[in-house]
């Protein structure tokens, strides 16, 4: 890959309404786009899904920045690079940070596929044509709100539904959903909300027939979730505490889960999320792709993944109207039903729209190869 030129920037896209998390309420989402260009004048996009602040994990869009510009762009210009697997080897003596290094593997992954001339999906070894996106339910103030808004996704034909739980809302609003839906593909994301001394909650949970329990204790465990785990039926699904490979090695030997959820951006990539798909389908783990409130990049480079045979559960992949009013690829990215299709145009198969990628710039960067 002959790279000549690494472009950052800070984009800045307003959100359609105020976005609630646990922890923050956000406007606009901030996300750092990574262009990596070719001597032939191709383009390779990546994205830093990091936050602006260290709540998800330990990285914020400010270091994310720094530790770009300091390392991993002037390291990734310096390398003669023949494949993006060979970035994730030279990345590994930084240690975490996967969000930043995430944003550089999966911009080489864009731009080897466009040199191929072939899709994205293809040349990870990609199988689907299209690929099932579910819905996620923020904690609703009550039952009646929650059951009114799962009504409204199951008529636009969702199979699976997600609902975020915490203590006090969730064996009522659980069972309320269970019992009005009847046999829909439902389940719970705790975000860590919990202990295990919470384990009555756990095994009243188990009784309705749930297709997963997502991230039920601490961010950073594997040891207390496997004890959960031998105590109910109900498969347990780690998000945040599998950050590498090798997490997920641990996680299965000691029977911590039996779903994990690929965020590329969390492992590091595309190469990482690759890999951890095949472990996990070779040892009969259920797998499937969640996000992070992304641009249009970010959610191209997750559409390309889940068409990996190893993802056989729906995806956390929104269509782009659900959060913007516009996004910063072309054509949006749209639902057909709750399917959406895989692009059949090189590379990530969007084009960058680059008159908002410009109007949304609020910070820009360009680092040249030295010959
Ligand atoms: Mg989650």
């Amino acid at each position: 890959m002959k790279i000549e030129k690494i472009v950052m920037r800070q984009i800045q896209m307003p959100l359609k309404k105020a976005f609630e998390t646990s922890f923050d309420s956000m406007k606009f989402k901030n996300c750092l786009i990574v262009e990596i260009h070719d001597q032939d004048g191709n383009i390779g996009y990546g994205e830093c899904s990091t936050f602006e602040r260290p709540y998800y994990n330990e990285e914020f869009m400010g270091g994310a920045w720094a530790l770009l510009e300091n390392f991993l762009i002037p390291e990734t210009l310096a390398a003669t690079i023949e494949h993006p697997d060979e970035i994730t080897e030279l990345f590994s003596k930084y240690r975490r940070n996967e969000m930043a290094k995430s944003s550089i593997n999966c911009a080489l992954w864009d731009l080897y596929a466009k040199e191929k001339k072939m899709p994205l999906a293809k040349v990870l070894g990609g199988t689907k044509e299209k690929v099932e996106t579910g819905v996620s339910i923020g904690i609703q103030k009550d039952i009646p709100s929650l059951l009114s808004t799962v009504q409204g996704y199951i008529d636009e034909g969702y199979r699976r539904v997600k609902i975020k739980i915490k203590p006090g809302k969730d064996i009522d609003y659980m069972t309320a959903v269970r019992e009005r839906f009847g046999d829909i593909m439902l389940m719970a994301d705790a975000n860590s909300a919990y202990s295990l001394e919470d384990i009555d909650t756990f095994k009243k949970l188990d009784e309705l027939g749930l297709i997963m329990i997502e991230q039920p204790l601490a961010h950073d465990d594997i040891v207390d979730h496997a004890e959960l785990q031998s105590q109910i039926k109900t498969k347990i699904c780690l998000d945040e505490s599998i950050v590498t490979l090798e997490d997920a090695r641990k996680a299965i030997k000691l029977k911590s889960c039996g779903i994990i959820n690929i965020k590329v951006a969390r492992v590091g990539g595309l190469t990482q999320a690759k890999k951890i798909q095949k472990l996990g389908y070779d040892n009969g783990i259920g797998i499937w792709c969640g996000g992070m409130l992304d641009s249009g990049i970010a959610r191209a480079h997750n559409i390309a993944v889940a068409t990996l045979e190893g993802y056989t559960l729906p995806n956390d992949i929104a269509a782009s109207d659900r959060y913007y009013a516009q996004d910063i690829i072309s054509p949006m990215i749209k639902l057909n039903g709750t399917f959406i299709e895989v692009p059949k145009g090189n590379g990530i198969g969007f084009d960058a729209d680059t008159y908002y990628m410009d109007k949304f710039t609020v910070r820009k960067a360009v680092y040249n190869k030295k010959y």
